[in-house]
Parts: structure tokens; C-alpha cells; sequence
């Protein structure tokens, strides 16, 4: 049964619905003939947002823009996000990234849909666009994820253009990185803008997409969350979505933004959910001391929220014609 169906035959039938946060955009008609009738205000005409981590402000202004036009939730995200992949100045997301240790650019990205449809590419050379490449694995393809030279391959044969991902501003940092390569995979606040956006179009459908060139001079074949469902990113149209940037090896080990996701569907706001899955890594250890995560999330009524370990991460939301970066609430001061 449908879940509108459901919500109007429990109303007739007097049957008692606990109101979750999934059902929160239900209103009861206030007039009399219609006493009992529930209305449903999800996918009916809601106001686009965009919420991206960082202070993307071109990306989130695309995805806004394209929201605006009436564009699907997650074409919406995925053109949101190119801004950044072809972005040369970037130096974590598609091209311009930084390489792996030994000279390789690899890009790792997933989206996913209010349907509840997913895909995803991991270490992939030579494309830019990756988080389109990663739909249409999803529409293109019986399959999730595709890897490496499979992935890339898939790629050219879907019309996707080879590119030479490492420019010669990412080459010379390698080469100086190299003049003593200490191996630390730590993530400073200078070292890590993953773009993780999340989307909601004017029929009230969420979807998202997450892009990144990962760890900077990571080991070859080193794969972190963005790539992977539920980790970077997870969507539920019922409830909402949660996107994370950071040390990607934390976010994996507590599978993050499923966790936001499922916190938000019993009861919490994407705030509370947020600070929830922070706390399940920094109650671990002492090692979230030298790590940052951060997480974003939104619910389908449009609430948002963000959390972090360390104070400095900001994120851009759209809505209304306004772009604006905001600060994060944040676990330790440093
Ligand atoms: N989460 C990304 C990764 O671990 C890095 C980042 O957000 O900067 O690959």
C-alpha cells in the first residue's frame, strides 16, 4: 500500500498514526466536511534547497539555479558538482586534484536518488566528471559500483571525454611533496573540500552527490567514504539526507550518513542526527584530535544541519533566491 493510501485509510478508519518525522509534513484539513481527511504537503510544490559542504559558492549556486528551473533533485546535485570538478583550482575534487603518492590522479564519487537508486565509481583516471559517470552507472548498468579501469572504460564507451586530470600546478606540489614524502594520512583543515551536496527540488524529492580526488598523496588503490553508499552519502526520500566530508576511514568505520539518516528517521532533527554520529567517533578515542569530519543533512520538511569535530568547516545553502555559507557547530574549539 502507498503510503498516501495508507495515511488516508488509517484517517477514515480512525486507526491512530504515531507521527513520525517521516510523516511530519502531514496537515489535517481544518474544515468540516473534510475533518478527517489527511493532506499530504510532501511532494506537492515545495521550495527548492541546495546544501553543500564547504563554501562552494558557484557549485551550490548552480544546483540552486538549476532547482529554480524546476530540474530534478539530482541532475540538480550532479551539475552543482561539476562546478568543482572542472574547478583546476581545486586541489581535492576532479581535475586539479591532488594525486596519489605515486602520481596518479584518482577520483572516487557516488549520487544517489529519491528513488532510492544508487552508483558509484572508485579510482577512476582520466575523467573528469565523475559524479555523472557514477549515475549513469546507476541507469546504464544492472550494477552500483564500477572500479578503476572498468569504470574508466565504461566511461568512454557512455561518451565521456579522456582528460588529463593532473595539471602542472598539482604535478609540482606532488614533486615538492616527494623532496621528503612523510606518509600521514591525516586530514587538516587545509587538506580536504570533498563536495557533498544534497538537493531538494519543488516536488519535495531529495537526492544528492558526493565527489572527490581523496586523501592527498594517498597509498595506490586507497579508497575512503564518498564513493561508498551510506558512508558518504545516504539518501532516504521518506526522511532525508546526510553527506560528510573529512577522514574518510572514520566515516566508513561508523557507516555515517546511513547512521544520520536512520538517527533523523526516529525522531531526531538533522542537527541532533549530526552531532550524534560526530560523538560516535569522538567517544571512540582520543584520535579525533587530529582529524577533522563533517557532516551536513536535511529532513524532508527542508530542516538542515550540520556538525563537525574541530571548529573552521562551513557549508553553502540555497534557498529562496539566497546563497549563504554558514558556520558549523563544532565538537573542540582546535
Ligand atoms: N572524505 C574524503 C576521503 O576520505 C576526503 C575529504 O573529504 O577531504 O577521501
Amino acid at each position: 500500500m502507498k503510503r498516501r493510501q495508507f495515511i488516508k485509510k488509517a484517517s477514515l478508519t480512525g486507526v491512530g498514526i504515531a507521527v513520525g518525522s517521516s510523516l511530519s509534513s502531514c496537515v489535517e484539513n481544518p474544515s468540516k466536511e473534510n475533518k478527517n481527511e489527511m493532506i499530504m504537503t510532501a511532494n506537492i510544490s515545495k521550495t527548492p534547497i541546495a546544501i553543500c559542504t564547504w563554501a562552494f559558492v558557484a557549485a551550490n549556486a548552480k544546483a540552486g539555479e538549476q532547482l529554480s528551473k524546476g530540474k530534478k533533485a539530482l541532475n540538480s546535485a550532479i551539475a552543482g558538482v561539476a562546478i568543482e570538478e572542472e574547478n583546476i583550482k581545486n586541489t581535492t575534487v576532479g581535475k586539479g586534484g591532488a594525486p596519489d603518492r605515486e602520481g596518479n590522479v584518482t577520483l572516487d564519487a557516488c549520487v544517489m536518488d529519491s528513488n532510492g537508486d544508487c552508483g558509484s565509481v572508485i579510482c577512476v583516471e582520466n575523467i573528469t566528471n565523475v559524479a555523472a559517470l557514477a549515475k549513469r552507472v546507476m541507469t546504464e548498468t544492472p550494477h552500483v559500483m564500477l572500479t578503476g579501469f572498468g569504470a574508466e572504460e565504461f566511461a568512454y564507451r557512455q561518451g565521456f571525454k579522456k582528460d588529463k586530470l593532473l595539471t602542472e600546478d598539482s604535478k609540482k606540489a606532488w614533486e615538492e611533496w616527494l623532496k621528503s614524502p612523510e606518509y600521514k594520512p591525516l586530514i587538516n583543515i587545509e587538506n580536504h573540500d570533498t563536495i557533498g551536496m544534497l538537493c531538494m527540488d519543488s516536488n519535495g524529492n531529495i537526492a544528492g552527490a558526493c565527489t572527490t580526488s581523496g586523501l592527498s598523496y594517498k597509498m595506490k588503490g586507497r579508497v575512503g567514504d564518498s564513493p561508498i553508499i551510506g558512508s558518504g552519502l545516504f539518501i532516504d526520500n521518506e526522511i532525508g539526507g546526510a553527506v560528510a566530508t573529512g577522514m574518510g576511514e572514520e566515516v566508513l568505520k561508523t557507516v555515517g550518513s546511513f547512521l544520520i539518516v536512520e538517527l533523523m528517521r526516529n525522531g531526531m532533527s538533522p542537527q541532533k542526527a549530526c552531532e550524534e554520529a560526530v560523538k560516535r567517533i569522538t567517544s571512540k578515542n582520543e584520535r579525533y584530535k587530529e582529524f577533522q569530519i563533517a557532516y551536513i543533512a536535511m529532513n524532508t520538511s527542508g530542516d538542515v544541519g550540520s556538525y563537525c569535530i574541530h571548529k573552521g568547516f562551513t557549508y553553502m545553502k540555497y534557498q529562496n533566491g539566497e546563497n549563504k555559507n554558514i558556520h558549523s557547530d563544532y565538537f573542540v574549539e582546535a
